[in-house]
């Protein structure tokens, strides 16, 4: 009778708990109607009207006509990792191009690749690595597409190359009247550099040829310094190098530390060939690396912890490590993922004349202290001058400092994060540096303008190659209102 009493017990506590769990799950994912899209900060929600996942040129041709027929817009999307509301917009035909993704064709020879854009660069990386080849320029991680990379000009981590827009021979485009163009230096040049870092708003990538490298095999070395030292040290060790092949730094977020203390990792091209360098390696340590995160999202003690875990586990000053191109190029990010309702992870970029970087620092701390910004990583890398792109951010050799901050999701975190980020702006413009614009809509348009001048010339090539402002996203929309008609005619002559 009693064992009868207990097992019924049982029954009801784990029905409960059953029950419970799936009040919980369905309040974070219930009602979630499909059209309602956000990125991966989520703070930018918007719906839809549908969603075409194109396979083929004729279902993108499709999906452009239908759109036409039915009055509306036209947003395009990757991976959705932007987090400026670039890759949707209200009530538009929404195209998620991740099925749109083949490899066309590899040149061993040529050291080239031509792929469909919805292929990411990890599908590259697994199709080049048997051929000892590897991704030229690319972010620090795997997971974005190539058509998304192209549209923000994504920067990497080896300091011998500038953005991605160095490493496209060429694409092809569907343009708002329905015409493909081959685009390249030479041809419908104009459109080279309006696309690459244009925010889908010139049409749709359709396939894309992209240099590639040899996968080197590097030794890593991490070696401890203070952010004063910083500058001459990669002016010294880094700058100039061809042997070396990836490069960062980072500086602390302790407490005791922030912003002073910091590391620089490079790797140097190397003869040995430990077994299995060549082999792809998987992310380890998740939930390791996730309860870490984790607490230095909530403690400052955690903060320290990490920041100390860090050295211990992950770039260990002194230590050396042989690794191939291609797995450092797919570092652990599956530990960032995080869907707490209240709060959220936004990431931001300033590009900074070495010469002004000390400077940039110490505003960057006082900011971070008097504003109370919750400070979750801060990363160094190098970024050389390339004027190509339209919009281009590294006007000028820099340093670019990416900073990963924790923000409150209310309507009063966000206006708090809005105020910290224009002072932050207005630190990298009084450096003579530039901001990253593919994060969140917090700088006002008049910064937009002080710092990319060449805005208003950008948007008035928008409106001439796509009249009816068919590509549109809510990142265009926020800041394409304040164009003059004046500016417009004077850039038309
Ligand atoms: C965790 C994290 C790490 C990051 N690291 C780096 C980094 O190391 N270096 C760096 O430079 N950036 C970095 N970024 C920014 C990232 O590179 C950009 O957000 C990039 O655009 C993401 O690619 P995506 O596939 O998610 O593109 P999406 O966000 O889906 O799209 C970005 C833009 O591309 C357009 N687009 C997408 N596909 C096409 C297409 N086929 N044709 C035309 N337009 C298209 C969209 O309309 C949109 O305007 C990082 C972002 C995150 C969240």
């Amino acid at each position: 009778m009693t064992k009868r009493l207990v097992a019924m017990k049982c029954g009801l506590v784990a029905l409960v708990v059953g029950l419970m769990a799936t009040a919980v799950y369905f309040s974070r994912h219930d009602n979630q109607d499909p059209l309602i899209l956000d990125d991966v900060s989520r703070l930018n929600q918007t719906r839809v009207s549908e969603i075409i996942r194109p396979r083929s040129e004729e279902e993108l041709k499709q999906a452009l006509e239908r759109a036409r027929r039915l009055g509306r817009k036209v947003s395009i999307a990757g991976k959705m990792h932007s987090q400026g509301g670039h890759a949707f917009y209200h009530d538009a035909v929404h195209l998620d191009m991740t099925a749109f993704n083949k490899v066309i064709e590899l040149s061993e020879s040529k050291k080239t690749i031509r792929v469909q854009s919805g292929a990411t660069w990890k599908q590259v990386q697994d199709h080049v690595n048997p051929h000892g080849l590897a991704v030229a320029v690319m972010q620090s991680s795997n997971i974005f597409t190539v058509g998304g990379s192209l549209s923000a000009n994504v920067h990497g981590r080896d300091p011998r190359y500038g953005p991605v827009i160095e490493t496209v021979r060429s694409f092809r485009l569907l343009m708002a009247d329905g015409r493909v163009v081959n685009v390249s230096r030479t041809e419908n040049a104009e459109l080279f550099s309006l696309v690459i870092g244009g925010f889908g708003l010139f049409g749709v990538i359709l396939d894309v040829e992209l240099e590639l490298t040899e996968n080197s095999v590097y030794k890593k070395q991490t070696v401890a310094l203070n952010y004063r030292q910083y500058p001459a040290y990669f002016e010294s060790h880094v700058k100039n190098r061809p042997d070396v092949g990836i490069h960062f730094g980072r500086l602390s977020i302790d407490p005791e530390s922030r912003l002073s203390d910091g590391y620089a990792v490079t790797y140097t091209e190397t003869d040995e060939r430990p077994e299995s360098v060549f082999h792809l390696a998987q992310e380890h340590h998740i939930s390791r690396d996730k309860f870490f995160f984790g607490l230095s999202r909530t403690k400052e003690w955690g903060k320290g912890l990490r920041w100390r875990s860090q050295q211990n586990w992950v770039d260990v000053p002194g230590e050396v490590e042989i690794v191939a191109r291609n797995n450092v190029m797919r570092p652990p990010i599956q530990f960032l993922e995080y869907d707490s309702t209240d709060d959220t992870d936004i990431l931001q970029e300033y590009f900074i004349p070495p010469a002004s970087f000390v400077e940039f620092i110490d505003r960057l701390r006082r900011i971070v202290e008097d504003e109370e910004i919750n400070l979750l990583s801060v990363t160094l890398r190098f970024v050389p001058a390339n004027q190509e792109a339209f919009l281009n951010y590294a006007r000028n050799d820099c340093l670019a400092v990416v900073l990963y901050i924790n923000q409150q999701r209310s309507a009063d975190g966000i206006q708090k994060a809005l105020r910290w980020t224009q002072k932050l702006v207005d630190a990298a413009q009084q450096c003579d540096g530039t901001y990253y614009l593919v994060y969140q809509r917090y700088p006002s348009p008049a910064q937009l303008r002080m710092v990319y001048p060449q805005i208003d010339h950008f948007l008035e090539r928008k409106r001439h190659y796509d009249q009816n402002e068919f590509f549109k996203n809510r990142f265009y929309e926020h800041y394409a209102g304040s164009i003059t008609p004046a500016i417009a005619e004077e850039v038309n002559q």
